[in-house]
C-alpha cells in the first residue's frame, strides 16, 4: 500500500507551516528570554563556577538516574509463576511503572493498584486494600499476590500486615492464599532497594509457611538471583551456562518469561516464572549465588541467617575476569567443572576483545546506572584500555563508592576515575561539560546530557526506551561481554566515520 503522505513523522510534521505559524502564535503570550539571554546561560552552565554550585545543590534532584521502590518490588513479583504484583496506593504511580516496563521491554505488564484517593488518604486504605484483594483474585486469578506500597500509603502509616488479616478474616481472601508484602516508601531508597524488599519477604513467606525450613533435605541442587535486571536475554545466558555445565539450579526469581512472551494469538496474564514450590524447596540448595550483591543485600541476610545456607554475592559478570567468577563461583557450589566448551568461547571473546582494542585503548568514558552493573562496566572498561572517567551513582550507598575507587585503583586506566553517589544526571552534564569524555555509558535518560557534551551514548542499563530489543542481547558471561564489546567499539567506529575527512574516510577499520 502506498504511504499517505499526510501521515507524517513528527520531525517533519512540526517543520510545517501550521505548526510553525502556531509555535510563532504562542510567543504572542508568552514572554520568552532573547534569544541572546538564553545563549549566556548555556555558556554559564558549561562553567566551573556553575559546576560547583550545582554539586552545592541540595534540595532538589533533577533527572536521576533511579526509579521508585515499588517499581523494583513489582519486578521481583512478576518473576515467580502466577504472581500478580498488587501495589498498595495510588494508581498514577502504578501507571508509572508499568508504562516504566512497557517501553523497556515492548509488552504488556499485569499490575494492579488499590487505587487510593483522597478518602483513603484521609481514613486510611484498609477498605482499598480488602476489595482490591478481592477483585484482584476474582478477575485475574493469580497464584500469589505481592503487595507493595507507594508514598501515600506509607506517609499515613497504613498497616499491612494487619490489613491482610482483615482480608483473610472478611473471606475476600483465601485463608491460606499466599499474600508476601513489604513496605517500599519511595522517598527514600530506590527500585534496587524495593526489589530487594519484595524479593526476601517472598523467599522467607514461601519457604516458611509452604517449606519445612527446620527439617532441611540437603541436595545438589544450587540457588541463583540474578537481581534486578531488565536484561531477559541475560536470563537465557545464566541458562545455558549452567547446563553446559550440567548443573541442578533453581534461579530465584526469573521475569524473563513474563517480560517476553511468545504473541501466539493468547494473552496469558502469568508466563514463565520460578515456580512456587521450587521457592519452598530452596533452603535445601547447597548454597545461593547472587548476581547483584547491591540489589540482593536484605536477601543475602536472610538466605545466611534463616536458611543457614553458604551464600556467594558479586557484581553482575560482565566482561571476562567476572565471568571467570561467576564460572568459579558455580563450580565451587555445586562440584561441576567447568566444560571445555566454555574455555573456547572464553578464547573466542578474549581474541575479539583484542581485535578491537586499539579503537578503545585510552577512550574517555562516564558511566550513570546501578552499583552493580556499574562494578560489571567499570570492570570491563578496565579489562580492554577504556578509562572511566565520570562515574554518577544516584542510588550509591558509601560501600559501593568504596568499592568502585578500589577497583578503578587497580588498574592504570582507572586512576583519574571519580565516583559521585547520590547525584543525577543534571550533575553529569555539568561533568560532561567542564571535563569532556569520549563517550557515555548510560540508560535512555543519559541521551539529553550526552547529546548537550556532543559525545555519542552507548545505551546500557535501565530504563532503555529509545531503542528496541537491546533488552533481549545478554550483556554478562563471555556472550553478553562480546556484546557489549561490540556496542561499544560500533559506536566509537560510527563516531570516527562521522568525523573523518574524506580522506579518513576508510574502508577497513
Ligand atoms: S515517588 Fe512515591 S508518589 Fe511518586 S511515583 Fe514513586 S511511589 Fe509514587
Amino acid at each position: 500500500m502506498a504511504k499517505n503522505p499526510e501521515i507524517q513523522d513528527h520531525n517533519t510534521l512540526f517543520q510545517s507551516e501550521k505548526y510553525k505559524k502556531q509555535a510563532e502564535n504562542k510567543l504572542l503570550f508568552e514572554a520568552p528570554c532573547s534569544i541572546q539571554e538564553v545563549e549566556e546561560t548555556e555558556d554559564y552552565l558549561k562553567t566551573e563556577e556553575y559546576k560547583d554550585i550545582n554539586f552545592s545543590r541540595a534540595a532538589a534532584t533533577i533527572n536521576p538516574a533511579k526509579a521508585c521502590q515499588p517499581l523494583g518490588a513489582v519486578l521481583a513479583g512478576l518473576s515467580f509463576e502466577g504472581t500478580l504484583p498488587f501495589v498498595h496506593g495510588s494508581q498514577g504511580c502504578v501507571a508509572y511503572f508499568r508504562s516504566h516496563f512497557a517501553r523497556h521491554f515492548k509488552e504488556p505488564v499485569p499490575a494492579v493498584s488499590s487505587s487510593m484517593t483522597e478518602d483513603g488518604a484521609v481514613f486510611g486504605g484498609m477498605r482499598n486494600l480488602i476489595e482490591g484483594l478481592q477483585n484482584s483474585s476474582a478477575l485475574y486469578k493469580p497464584k500469589m499476590i505481592a503487595v507493595s506500597t507507594t508514598c501515600m500509603a506509607e506517609v499515613i502509616g497504613d498497616d499491612l500486615s494487619a490489613f491482610i488479616e482483615n482480608a483473610r478474616i472478611e473471606g475476600a481472601i483465601d485463608k491460606e492464599f499466599p499474600v508476601p508484602f513489604t513496605n517500599t516508601p519511595s522517598f527514600v531508597g530506590s527500585h534496587i532497594h524495593g526489589y530487594d524488599s519484595m524479593m526476601r519477604s517472598i523467599l522467607s513467606y514461601l519457604s516458611e509457611k509452604k517449606g519445612d525450613i527446620e527439617n532441611k533435605v540437603p541436595t545438589d541442587k544450587i540457588n541463583i538471583i540474578p537481581g534486578f535486571d531488565t536484561y531477559t536475554g541475560n536470563f537465557a545466558e545464566l541458562k545455558r551456562i549452567l547446563e553446559l555445565m550440567n548443573v541442578d539450579y533453581t534461579i530465584l526469581g526469573d521475569h524473563s518469561g513474563n517480560l517476553d512472551s511468545p504473541a501466539n494469538g493468547e494473552y496469558n496474564y502469568y508466563y514463565g516464572g520460578t515456580k512456587l514450590e521450587d521457592v519452598a524447596q530452596a533452603p535445601n540448595a547447597n548454597g545461593t549465588i547472587l548476581l547483584q550483591k547491591y540489589s540482593t543485600k536484605k536477601v543475602e541476610k536472610y538466605i545466611k541467617t534463616s536458611w543457614h545456607q553458604k551464600t556467594i554475592s558479586s557484581w553482575m559478570p560482565i566482561g571476562i575476569k567476572n565471568t571467570d567468577t561467576l564460572l568459579e563461583n558455580i563450580k565451587q557450589l555445586s562440584g561441576r567443572d567447568i566444560p571445555a566448551v566454555l574455555k573456547e568461547e572464553r578464547g573466542r571473546i578474549v581474541d575479539a576483545l583484542t581485535d578491537s582494542h586499539a579503537y578503545l585503548h585510552g577512550k574517555r568514558v562516564a558511566l550513570a546506572g546501578d552499583p552493580d552493573l556499574l562494578l560489571g562496566l567499570i570492570s570491563f572498561c578496565l579489562e580492554v584500555g577504556i578509562e572511566p572517567i565520570h562515574i554518577v551513582c544516584t542510588n550509591g550507598d558509601k560501600k559501593f563508592k568504596k568499592e568502585a575507587e578500589e577497583l578503578l585503583l587497580k588498574s592504570p586506566y582507572g586512576i583519574d576515575g571519580k565516583v559521585h553517589i547520590g547525584k543525577d544526571l543534571w550533575h553529569m552534564r555539568s561533568l560532561l561539560l567542564t571535563e569532556p569524555v569520549d563517550f557515555a555509558i548510560g540508560s535512555t535518560h543519559m541521551k539529553y546530557c550526552a547529546k548537550d557534551a556532543k559525545i555519542p551514548l552507548v545505551r546500557i542499563g535501565f530504563p532503555i526506551f529509545d531503542r528496541h530489543h537491546m533488552h533481549r542481547y545478554p550483556i554478562i558471561g563471555y556472550q553478553g561481554t562480546l556484546n557489549v564489546l561490540t556496542l561499544i567499539v560500533n559506536t566509537i567506529l560510527q563516531q570516527l566515520d562521522d568525523e573523518a575527512p574524506d580522506h579518513s574516510y576508510d574502508t577497513v577499520r
